[in-house]
């Protein structure tokens, strides 16, 4: 039984959940970076392993999501990321396993060969792919798309959330709180000061500190923005804390109210770089150096720039002391044999220049 539920058995009853994933995901000691960056004890929760076929974070978000899909009765979903949406590949891939489809509607992002393998991926899980220039001529084609799914098959496709990150989905994330708390009283970690994340969409943040605080833990998530501001800032971590906790109360009283001020809320700014989906020199410096003390790959769209903030802080001094966990949200099952030998002329034509054009410079080593 997961976590959440030991605690809560209520919820077990009133919470559609489907064990999509493997978890609970590895712990490791990241010795040989902690020492060379200055960070007292450095761990690893390895989020890369959450899933046999496809990892990262999104795998914890879709076992609510998808459990509550089917239970609702929906046989398609319509969800929302950049081109080369790990988010969009995800649900394509756990949706196909129980029969569902799902249309991808997607915002163009800097070239990466990342993006290129997810897009290749998502044709082989029969995903429906659209690419559209501005946020509001995606909505549009996104109404466009459900009204015509709901005239032909006769039911609404269900809109997944950009991230997975819905109250729904930000559940995953009080559950992995419960997770990790049940490791270190296992005694696989020191209990950690502070969580480094990337935050996207932040339902990934927002439920481990929702979670946290609902244990009654100090444990700090210190959020590495990578998304612009108006997508990721304070009032809108809020917010989404205080819609998953009322879900979580309406469900079962037994949950605590939890609090959380915005200024409560430590948002680190300065490793966004240019853009979603720029990489940026700290960022694939981080990157480079994860793999070549660790092994352990990372990207440069999420947590590179994490770690680099990471590395920063520990540059300062201020990670000397206490124990500091690194939260890995990106997959690390390898999908390179799975797409080679897809033909990315399939692809619907807007997303032909991913493939005809260089990667951005920072991604050609
Ligand atoms: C989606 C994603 C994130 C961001 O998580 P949010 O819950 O959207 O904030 C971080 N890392 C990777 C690799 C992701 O794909």
């Amino acid at each position: 039984m997961i976590p959440l539920f030991k605690h809560f058995p209520v919820l077990a009853e009133k919470l559609p959940y489907l064990a999509l994933g493997d978890f609970p995901t590895p712990v490791r000691k990241l010795g040989r970076l902690g020492s060379s960056i200055g960070a007292g004890a450095l761990y690893l929760k390895h989020d890369g392993l959450s899933g046999k076929v496809y990892g990262g974070n999104k795998v914890r978000k879709l076992e609510f999501l998808l459990g509550k899909a089917l239970r609702d009765g929906a046989r398609e979903l319509l969800t929302f990321g950049y081109a080369g949406s790990n988010h969009a590949l995800a649900t394509a891939i756990y949706a196909e396993s129980l029969g569902l489809r799902t249309i991808s509607m997607l915002l163009p992002q800097p070239n990466a060969r990342y993006l290129r393998q997810n897009l290749l991926m998502s044709l082989r899980y029969d995903a429906g792919l659209h690419q559209h220039n501005g946020v509001n001529a995606l909505v549009l084609a996104s109404l466009v798309q459900l009204l015509s799914h709901r005239l032909r098959r006769g039911r609404w496709p269900r809109v997944i959330m950009p991230g997975g990150s819905s109250p729904w989905g930000t559940v995953g994330y009080v559950n992995a709180a419960y997770e990790v708390a049940e490791q270190v009283r296992g005694g696989e970690l020191p209990e950690p000061q502070r969580i480094y994340v990337a935050l996207g969409s932040m339902g990934t943040a927002v439920g481990l500190m929702l979670g946290l605080r609902a244990m009654g833990l100090s444990t700090s998530v210190v959020a590495v923005r990578i998304v612009d501001e108006a997508t990721a800032n304070p009032s809108r971590m809020v917010r989404l804390f205080r819609r998953t906790n009322g879900l979580l109360r309406s469900l079962d009283p037994s949950f605590p109210q939890v609090r959380l001020g915005v200024d409560e809320v430590e948002i680190r700014h300065g490793f966004f770089g240019e853009r979603y989906g720029q990489f940026t020199e700290e960022g694939m410096e981080a990157v480079r150096r994860a793999y070549a003390e660790e092994g352990l790959k990372l990207e440069g769209t999420y947590t590179g720039k994490t770690l680099a903030a990471l590395i920063d802080d520990a540059g300062r001094g201020t990670l000397a002391k206490g124990t500091t966990l690194f939260w890995n949200t990106y997959n690390a099952r390898d999908l390179s044999e799975a797409a080679a030998g897809i033909d990315y002329r399939r692809l619907p034509v807007a997303f032909h220049r991913y493939f005809e054009q260089n990667p951005q410079l920072l991604d050609r080593g």
